[in-house]
């Protein structure tokens, strides 16, 4: 048995593999069904369900508009009584809260409905299991937050997201989203932040809109659309790869000499066995009330992109983790390992996700549409600016939210923003910006001559925002894109803080509306005012040239704009008072919350770093080293045989004498991280993760670097693991 035989099995099984046929919902008379038809099937909304009375629909709905009213506890009976019966109908035996806990992932407690009345034998679920629920908070990350005595955790029913149906294949179980809180009401979540935020946004926007000629304003909701990056691995190749099985992405793997520079696989016809799963996919997210809109291939080999219709921030967080659960197992169902990981393949473009971001009034109007008449366009300037303004300040807090050990390698790698956050306003929102600095009017490139807060912006807007993908946070004609957030992140926490960071500027924005308002100033003026102040305020973070570039960073350094480049430096953010100060503020975080999160973020990151080290090693050892020992052989083979025959082995010594320096190279920065392991206090989680991301991580990838020149050396027949190519290209 060749040391390659596995891998080979590997590539037969890959490419072997028939297609899977899922069952299409059809209609009695055996018709297909179309989507619209079954879309939300397995969704309870208490807005549409039925068996609940109108007068209770309106009472909940007023909870779930208004931050403050509580619900009653009669009308959570009714919810029970209508969600049982739903669920029960369709085969569900179970309940469960469904939470985000800081971990990243979601976390659910199942419950039966079995109870008794009497003797017998019932399904239901009470009030209190629907409102509230007790997991044992002490095995969650808590960052130190709580003393043992205090384990007790809550999840709270969160109204305002719909409940749905997970389907196994022996069961159903009805989930109920739900925040997740400490026994002194600290959040142990990532929910309960957001809704904070959504609120606060909310009262400070709507505010600015009745300020400014909207008396009418009712409230504002955020909005977002979170477009999914992922890749697909055949899973034989998977199960080969321990460091994909442990870490989620390849710990070393020569890059095939074909990758990503053909360009052909972005936007190129979808494989069939792809399309295959995206078919299921789809169809498991309609019947999850997830509006799956778009789906394509991406830039590197193997990855793929799924696009929903933005949503409500909170029910698009939700969707999102939903999102991220289906992708993974309807993946499995194909034999496909779906890799949520931001860099799983080195020297190809990792996985993003592009968190649309938006806000709308009661009456659907978005507030950052330029919108065709003159005083829209004053007050969308005016958002805009606000937005900007707010991104300037905190521009290091939306950078420490989107840090992690995967995003690490991906910002700044020529593939993704980089590590410093600024806003790309486009061609016409520029012009108009710099026209505004000037104090001139607004002449269009295309000579129709529009005033500032003229018409016509909506259109122009529409077709000037040409892409950027260099830049973190852009204008994409109606919304912002931040795109520095990981593919597997949680939205919440860095919507969260975006809309903290909003928030702060709106409400200085109508402290000021209100003083020049009361002066006699007209609202348009006031508006331009505004505008203008905040964008000469914070012209620095304003770039829309070339994100990647090495200019770019001398610039932003002398532009003042913080440089974290990695997920410590990010994370060191929460420790500076001054610079999280506004997240208390605003009410969207409590000061020991973030000291809890900065706990767990940088315990996460010395956890994670530490299994890819060890598991780096382990497979040196019993995968690379024992391939080198062989080839070796080999060769030594047939330098004697060569003697013995009397013929020239001048190759083979070359041969020889090239294994032995790499393999010499490969064995001792093993042995080099393997001492600077043992050196590292893993405890002492802040020094430890410094330690890693300055030192070890270069070991870490200098050894990677070694392998992939031995895997380049060694003889296909003699390397066990799957290589890229395979790994790749092969399906
Ligand atoms: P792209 O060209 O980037 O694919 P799309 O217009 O298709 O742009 O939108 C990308 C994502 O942005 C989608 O998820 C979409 O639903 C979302 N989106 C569009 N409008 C808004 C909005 N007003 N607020 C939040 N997200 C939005
Ligand atoms: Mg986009």
């Amino acid at each position: 048995m060749t040391s390659s035989s596995k891998r080979n099995q590997s590539i037969f099984e890959a490419t072997n593999r028939p297609e899977r046929v899922f069952e299409v919902p059809k209609e009695n008379t055996g018709k297909t069904m179309k989507v619209s038809e079954y879309f939300g099937d397995n969704v309870f909304d208490f807005r549409t369900a039925e068996g609940i009375p109108e007068a209770v629909r309106v009472e909940l709905l007023k909870v779930a508009k208004i931050s403050g009213k509580k619900l009653k506890r009669e009308h959570v009976e009714v919810v029970a009584t209508a969600a049982t019966e739903w669920a029960t109908q369709r085969g569900a035996t179970h309940i469960c809260h469904w939470f985000q806990p800081l971990t990243g992932s979601t976390a659910e407690k199942h419950d039966a409905f079995l109870a008794f009345k009497g003797d017998k034998p019932i399904e239901k679920i009470s009030v209190t299991q629907l409102m509230q629920g007790e997991p044992d908070a002490s095995s969650f990350p808590n960052g130190g937050s709580r003393s043992t005595f205090e384990a007790r955790g809550y999840t709270a029913w969160d109204i305002t997201s719909p409940m749905f149906l997970t389907e196994s294949t022996n069961g159903k179980t009805l989930c109920i989203p739900t925040a997740f809180v400490s026994y002194s009401g600290q959040a142990l979540d990532v929910k309960t932040p957001l809704l904070r935020s959504i609120n606060r946004l909310d009262a400070a926007a709507t505010k600015f809109l009745q300020l400014t000629g909207k008396s009418d304003a009712k409230n504002v909701m955020v909005t977002c659309g979170a477009e999914q990056e992922y890749f697909l691995i055949d899973k034989a190749f998977v199960a080969a790869r321990p460091d994909l099985v442990m870490t989620g992405r390849t710990l070393f793997g020569s890059l095939s000499a074909r990758n990503q520079q053909l360009s052909d696989h972005y936007f190129g016809e979808i494989p069939e066995r792809v399309l295959s799963f995206m078919q299921e996919l789809d169809h498991e997210l309609y019947k999850l009330g997830i509006p799956a809109k778009t789906r394509h291939n991406e830039v590197a080999p193997s990855q793929f992109e799924m696009a929903p219709i933005f949503n409500d921030a909170n029910v698009s967080a939700d969707q999102n983790q939903m999102m991220m659960a289906v992708i993974k197992k309807t993946a499995a169902k194909h034999n496909f390992e779906a890799i949520l990981h931001e860099k799983p393949f080195a020297g190809i473009n990792g996985s993003g996700k592009h968190l649309n971001w938006s806000m709308r009034d009661d009456k659907g109007n978005n507030l950052l549409e330029p919108g065709s008449e003159p005083h829209q366009n004053l007050r969308f300037l005016a958002v805009m600016g606000i937005v900007c303004e707010a991104v300037y300040r905190h521009g290091d807090t939306l950078r420490m939210a989107i840090s992690g050990h995967g995003n690490d390698h991906r910002l700044g790698g020529h593939e993704a923003p980089p590590s410093i956050i600024s806003v790309f306003l486009g061609d016409t929102l520029n012009h108009i910006v710099e026209a505004l600095l000037a104090g001139k009017t607004f002449t269009p490139d295309d000579k129709k001559f529009v005033d500032v807060g003229a018409d016509q912006l909506a259109q122009l807007m529409r077709d000037n925002t040409d892409r950027n993908r260099t830049s973190p946070f852009a204008f994409t004609g109606n919304k912002f894109e931040f795109r520095a957030v990981g593919s597997s992140q949680n939205i919440g926490f860095p919507m969260s803080v975006l809309n903290a960071a909003v928030t702060e500027v709106f409400n200085e924005s109508n402290t000021w509306l209100e003083k020049e308002l009361g002066a006699g100033k007209s609202v348009d003026q006031a508006l331009q005012e505004l505008t203008l102040k905040w964008i000469k305020n914070c012209k620095p973070v304003i770039f829309n040239g070339d994100g990647y570039s090495e200019e770019w960073v001398k610039e932003a350094a002398a532009r003042g704009l913080p440089n974290l480049k990695n997920t410590p430096e990010a994370l060191g953010v929460l420790t500076q008072k001054d610079r999280i100060s506004y997240l208390t503020e605003m009410g969207v975080f409590k000061a020991e919350e973030l000291e809890t999160r900065y706990n767990v973020l940088i315990e996460k990151y010395v956890l994670a770093r530490e299994i890819e080290y060890r598991t780096q090693m382990e497979m040196v050892n019993q995968y690379v080293v024992p391939s080198a020992l062989e080839y070796k052989a080999e060769l030594l083979a047939s330098v004697n045989a060569s003697k013995q025959a009397g013929v020239d082995f001048s190759i083979e010594k070359e041969l020889l004498s090239m294994l032995d320096q790499t393999f010499q190279k490969v064995y001792s920065e093993c042995s080099n991280l393997k001492r600077a392991l043992e050196t590292v206090d893993l405890d002492e989680h802040v020094t430890a993760a410094a330690k890693f991301a300055e030192q070890l991580m270069p070991m870490s990838e200098s050894l990677a670097n070694q392998c992939n020149e031995l895997e380049e050396l060694i003889p296909d027949h003699l390397w066990s693991l799957p290589k890229y190519r395979e790994m790749l290209f092969l399906r």
